[in-house]
Parts: structure tokens; C-alpha cells; sequence
């Protein structure tokens, strides 16, 4: 199967000042009900767009260029790689709070293999941005296809969104799988059978 375009997210055109970003926090503490003039508070909208910062870092990293750098000599193996447990932090793009949890990223490599850490920062890439897990996970797997151009890509992730857990529902507990399978583990189900006993779900 051949990957689909990258859907990038693109930048926003006219990004504003970080004066302009600190008086927003500010209206939004005052629609919260506070005062942001009281002591406690003085130094939140500052603190809150340095926050921003991290929280978004992924607009500023281009996935493509992390996994451009390959390696050709790896002695015929032909087996899955998989990165498991990849920590993960992203952010709910309808509601702006955090989606936690854990990317499980593989490949089956048909004569290149990238850095395993590439694997890590694609996710953290795609991840610090205002995401949907399906888009997220989408996103993270057609890269690697069309880098790495590998026999195969899976990505799994699970975690739980705090717009769910701490709000609306409140459903704590409640995690959400996604998965995105190409090539041989989405045609081959002894392979996608593999990768899913080495990840821990059967
Ligand atoms: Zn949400």
C-alpha cells in the first residue's frame, strides 16, 4: 500500500507577539473568574506561553528530516524493529488539555534502518502539536513509510485523555487504542500477529 501524502500541520501564517499570547492568557484567567492582577497570578501568562513553548515544540521539527539520516549495512536483518513504550505527550486539539500515554512504533526495514531514538522523536514531532490520536497516529506512520520506504509500518498507541478524564464523562480509567498498520502488517496476519504478541496484546 502506498502511503498517503503527509498531512503536515501547517504553522499558523501570522504567528502573534508573545505580549499578545500573555494578555490572552490573561482574558482567560479573568473569564475563569480570577484576578490577574492579584500577586499569585503576576507571573502566570508568562509562564503559561514559556509553557506553550514546550507543550508545541513539534511545529517547529520536521519528521521527515529526523529519519532522513539511514544506515545501508545492517548484515541482511530483516526482522521487526520495534520501539515500545515511547512516552507520550500530546495535546487535544478540541480541547487544548493533555493526551498521555505510550506509542508503540515498528517497521519491518527492506535495506534501511534509521537511529532506534529517530523513532522516538518522530513521535515527540508529531506529538507536542494540538492533535487527534487517529491523525497522530496516522501521521507517524505514513512518515516512516515514506522515509524509510520499509517493508512495513505499525504504530500503536494507547492513552488517556484528560478531556475525558477530567471533564465531561470523567471517565477515569478509560484508555483509547489506535492503530495504524501498512505493507505487510496490515496484509500479512501471521506479521501483525507477531509485532502485536512483541508489543503485549494478542
Ligand atoms: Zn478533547
Amino acid at each position: 500500500m502506498v502511503a498517503k501524502p503527509l498531512a503536515e500541520t501547517p504553522m499558523p501564517v501570522a504567528r502573534p507577539s508573545r505580549a499578545e499570547a500573555e494578555a490572552a492568557v490573561r482574558t482567560l484567567l479573568r473569564w475563569a473568574g480570577d484576578d490577574p492582577a492579584r500577586e499569585g497570578l503576576l507571573d502566570t501568562p508568562a509562564r503559561v506561553v514559556r509553557s506553550y513553548e514546550e507543550f508545541f515544540a513539534g511545529y517547529a521539527v520536521d519528521p521527515v528530516a529526523v529519519l532522513e539520516r539511514t544506515f545501508a549495512e545492517t548484515e541482511g536483518y530483516d526482522e521487526i524493529v520495534l520501539l515500545k513504550d515511547i512516552r507520550l505527550e500530546s495535546y487535544c486539539e478540541h480541547h487544548m488539555v493533555p493526551i498521555i500515554g505510550r506509542a508503540h512504533v515498528a517497521y519491518l526495514p527492506s535495506n534501511r534502518v534509521v537511529g532506534i531514538s529517530k523513532l522516538a522523536r518522530v513521535v515527540q514531532a508529531y506529538a507536542k502539536r494540538l492533535q487527534i490520536q487517529e491523525k497522530l497516529t496516522a501521521q507517524i506512520a505514513n512518515t516512516i513509510e515514506a522515509v524509510l520506504q520499509p517493508r512495513g509500518v505499525g504504530v500503536v498507541i494507547e492513552s488517556e485523555h484528560q478531556c475525558m478524564t477530567t471533564r465531561g464523562v470523567h471517565q477515569h480509567g478509560a484508555s483509547m487504542v489506535t492503530s495504524r498498520m501498512l505493507g505487510v502488517f496490515r496484509d500479512d496476519a501471521n506479521t501483525r500477529r507477531e509485532l502485536m504478541a512483541l508489543i503485549g496484546k494478542s
